[in-house]
């Protein structure tokens, strides 16, 4: 007998929503970002999967080269593009688009030897304040660029803080509109909640990430309810011990849940070194054999705690969705005051991943 916890994922839910995200943007391509091993799935386990998208956008080489290898022949951008001077033979080597963000990149493009062009995506700081040139700097930023033998087809593209927002995008599109006035470039601008709700921003092409893996930008589920899209990965374990307790008895670390009454409690394989948040109160919400029930008490390494009441039935070797198809994994997070990014990318390698 192994340990029973494992992560499932619907190779049929990534296919189905990177369509859905075509027809959202339909006269755009679309990038699929697959950064941070694909947002915790696996690169390696997931990318044929999405392999009708255009290209795929990520940030570790090892990741770009892993793809080429296997295979991918159309494009990879590098959403941070290089860190340092070095990796410009790999880009070169492996005809990765980068995004060039800063003055230094700059001088490092014109001094390097390539063998042939690459193209690059120009990034404006459109006022998240993270990487990109600030406005005022974008026309020179562009001039240099153009000028330079080893650059070849050049992008405009910015990154949205609050796309979430109804009104997120309206500033920062002014912004990139004045920065780049007169440029005639192909345009990226669009993250998931982007593509989702602010078609003036899709132009050529779109870069949904969090989406083709079936969860929400903004954290709530019920935003993307009406979309078709669907949950890839499934995270499920079994009770491995139950407990019939009487009223007042304390339940794991530190008593943090006191019963009420007599309570049939389930001990599940799945803590917070499998990934699942130790953050995560009582009242989070879990299935168990196809009922909806929560967890009780601090979520430990190894194990956690549910209420067994709602499902008298259920006993050792019952079924545990932690997140998944009924679960869904942004109702964990909004419970533990994160969003289903983190959760996503911190499940950890002790976990077997399956794909079906
Ligand atoms: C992560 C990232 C995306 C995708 O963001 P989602 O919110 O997951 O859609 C797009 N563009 C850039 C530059 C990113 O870093």
């Amino acid at each position: 007998m192994t340990r029973p916890i494992v992560a499932t994922l619907n190779g049929d839910a990534l296919r189905q929503n990177v369509n859905i995200m075509r027809q959202a943007a339909p006269q755009s391509r679309v990038w699929s970002v697959v950064k941070a091993n694909a947002y915790g799935h696996g690169l390696e386990r997931v990318w044929q999967n999405l392999s009708d998208t255009d290209g795929f956008a990520l940030l570790n080489l090892e990741e770009a080269i892993l793809l080429r290898e296997n295979g991918w022949k159309k494009p990879i951008l590098l959403l941070e593009g290089f860190f340092s001077a070095d990796e410009l033979a790999i880009l070169d080597r492996y005809r990765l688009t980068t995004s060039v963000h800063s003055n230094w990149q700059i001088k490092v493009l014109a001094e390097a030897k390539l063998s042939a062009p690459l193209d690059i995506y120009l990034k404006i700081n459109s006022g998240m304040n993270r990487l990109g040139f600030q406005p005022e700097h974008v026309h020179s930023a562009w001039q240099k660029l153009r000028a330079l033998p080893n650059v070849g087809e050049m992008t405009l593209m910015t990154h949205f803080a609050e796309a979430d927002r109804e009104e997120g995008v309206q500033e920062p599109l002014r912004r990139v509109a004045l920065a780049s006035e007169g440029i005639d470039a192909p345009r990226s601008f669009a993250n998931s909640a982007a593509t989702m709700w602010h078609p003036q921003t899709h132009h050529d092409w779109v870069r949904p990430g969090i989406v083709l893996y079936g969860a929400s930008p903004t954290g709530n589920w019920q935003d993307i309810a009406g979309s078709g899209l669907k949950p890839v990965m499934t995270l499920e374990s079994e009770i491995i011990g139950v407990q019939t307790l009487k009223a007042g008895e304390g339940v794991g670390y530190n008593y943090r849940y006191r019963t009420p009454g007599e309570l049939r409690l389930g001990v599940v394989a799945c803590g917070y070194a499998d990934g699942y948040p130790r953050h995560a109160p009582t009242g989070t919400p879990v299935i168990i054999d196809g009922v909806r029930t929560q967890t009780l008490g601090t979520v430990s390494m190894d194990m956690l705690m549910v209420d067994l009441t709602p499902c008298p039935n259920a006993g050792i070797g019952s079924r545990v969705e932690l997140w998944g198809e009924g679960v869904k994994i942004d109702e964990v997070a909004q419970s533990a005051g994160t969003v289903g990014y983190e959760l996503m990318c911190a499940v950890t390698a002790r976990v077997p991943f399956k794909v079906r």
